[in-house]
């Protein structure tokens, strides 16, 4: 990648695609919980400076050499994970997993090195998917919010296969409500969605969920939907200390949690102890390229929807500040002004 010369309205350089690359228009970057994690934590120790931005959707207008023209002019989405392309997990798709990743510079695309908050953004083309005639306000939202849900569901839909199965979801936000609208699509168990806020709960129902509580309420509303038996599986999309400390008394035994938040909370593990006999702890991160695909395909098919607030790129410190006060519903998305 180099520069092209001209500057975008950020300041910052229009990036030319190299070998094997494209530069998108981008059309709408999505802002996660995880880029104010990262602001919070020095930048995760990665290079700075870099441009934020793991949840993309654009429009291909250059294509580097030894990638097709065809390819420009149509709109994608961008598997952002990096991996180092080379271990058996890269090799088999799952860069999310890479083997090698405590030696790579980034985690993702806007996550140590340049993502989407900009006009433009050069990736490799193995990133693209397609995602002509989505809006792509939605479509952005659907590559982390959406794909680290499908993921997450994913992993633990065995666990939700019993009849009258009950799945909790912690922290109805940008993540939280799509993983809703994934466990109504995947699965057949009841959905319990949990959160402080009365706006999100609000949110939670109009994605699909059965019932929803505050965090005072949800052990009784737990007990209520599974006839006393407790959760199956408990998604935990904040993990911090005052969530993981709720979510493990709601399981029932051999039942499965799994923390997908970033809170910092822990989970001591004592035995004889107090967590639930047989339990499972995941710790999904991000998802695969094929598991966009699939997401991308639950959103085409209807049956996924993310619920947006948009903001102007130039508003983004703006938007930072209020999806740090909570004032954000579902998932807040940035479009190049
Ligand atoms: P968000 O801010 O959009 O949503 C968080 C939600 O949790 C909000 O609705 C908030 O009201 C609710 N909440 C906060 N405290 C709560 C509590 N004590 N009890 C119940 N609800 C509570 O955040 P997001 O973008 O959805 O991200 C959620 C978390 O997931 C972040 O920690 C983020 O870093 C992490 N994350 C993890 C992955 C992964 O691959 N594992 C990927 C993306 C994001
Ligand atoms: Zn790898």
């Amino acid at each position: 990648m180099t520069s092209a010369g001209a500057v975008g309205s950020t300041g910052l350089p229009i990036p030319e695609p190299g070998a094997g690359e494209v530069r998108l228009k981008v059309l709408a970057a999505g802002i996660c919980h995880s880029d104010l994690h990262v602001v919070d934590r020095d930048g995760m120790g990665w290079p700075l400076p870099f441009t934020f931005g793991h949840e993309i959707c654009g429009r291909v207008e250059a294509a580097g050499e030894g990638v097709g023209k065809d390819l420009i002019g149509t709109q994608v989405v961008v598997h952002a994970p990096v991996g180092c392309a080379r271990c058996p997990r890269c090799v088999a798709g799952r860069t999310n997993y890479c083997d090698r990743r405590a030696s790579l510079p980034a985690v993702g695309l806007g996550l140590g090195i340049d993502g989407g908050m900009a006009d433009a953004v050069v990736v490799d083309r193995s990133r693209l998917v397609p995602a002509d005639g989505l809006d792509p306000v939605t479509a952005a939202a659907l590559t982390d919010a959406g794909l680290t849900s499908y993921h997450a569901v994913a992993s633990c839909t065995p666990a939700l296969c019993e009849p009258d199965a009950v799945v909790v979801v912690i922290g109805v936000g940008g993540l939280g409500h799509m993983a809703v609208g994934i466990l109504r699509a995947m699965t057949r168990a009841q959905v319990v969605a949990v959160d402080t806020r009365a706006e999100a709960l609000e949110l939670a129902r109009a994605c699909g969920a059965h019932a929803a509580a505050r965090p005072d309420t949800a052990a009784a509303v737990v007990a209520e939907v599974s006839a006393g038996r407790g959760a199956d599986v408990v998604l935990d999309f904040v993990a911090a200390q005052a969530t993981l400390d709720a979510a493990v008394p709601l399981l029932r035994a051999a039942g499965e949690l799994v923390v997908v938040g970033g809170g910092g909370g822990t989970l001591p593990v004592r035995k004889p102890g107090t967590l639930p006999s047989g339990l499972v702890v995941r710790m999904p991160f991000w998802g695969s390229r094929d598991e966009l695909v699939a997401t991308v395909e639950l959103a085409r098919a209807g049956v996924l929807t993310a619920h947006t607030t948009t903001f102007a790129l130039s508003e983004a410190g703006q938007a930072f500040a209020r999806l740090r006060r909570g004032q954000v519903i579902g998932r807040a998305v940035l479009v190049p002004d």
